[in-house]
């Protein structure tokens, strides 16, 4: 997708401290970070929103969620982390390219 800031993220033409990446999704940390340990986990696949979600989507949603649930002891969120998708305008979503964001590393006030 052009111009889009995770695409190229993906793409590897814009830099990230990447801590984990397999065929289907990567995970680095956000350049302004609101919690001790805050990182982005992004399909490879461009979509924007939650509601764009088909099955092989969903399949694609719960296969990150299996991965963090897999790996968060390695990225620092071993003592429990927040998981968190935005969507639009309330929410207060500025890239459009579905990420979580995974919060933790300390502990989270609501
Ligand atoms: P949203 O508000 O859309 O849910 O979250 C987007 C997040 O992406 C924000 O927390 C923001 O700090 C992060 N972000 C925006 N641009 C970049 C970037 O170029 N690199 C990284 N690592 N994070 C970014
Ligand atoms: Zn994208």
């Amino acid at each position: 997708m052009d111009n889009c800031i995770f695409c190229k993220i993906v793409a590897g033409e814009i830099p990230s401290a990447k801590v984990y990446e397999d065929d289907k999704m990567l995970v680095f940390k956000d350049i302004e970070p609101k919690a001790k340990v805050h990182l982005l986990c992004v399909p490879k696949e461009h979509f924007a929103f939650l509601s764009e979600a088909d099955d092989k989507r969903a399949a694609l949603i719960g296969s990150m969620l299996q991965t963090v649930g897999a790996h968060y002891k390695e990225w620092g969120l071993e003592e429990g982390y927040r998981v968190v998708i935005n969507q639009g305008e309330n929410a207060g979503q500025t890239v459009m390219h579905l990420h979580m964001h995974l919060l933790g590393g300390e502990v989270l006030g609501w």
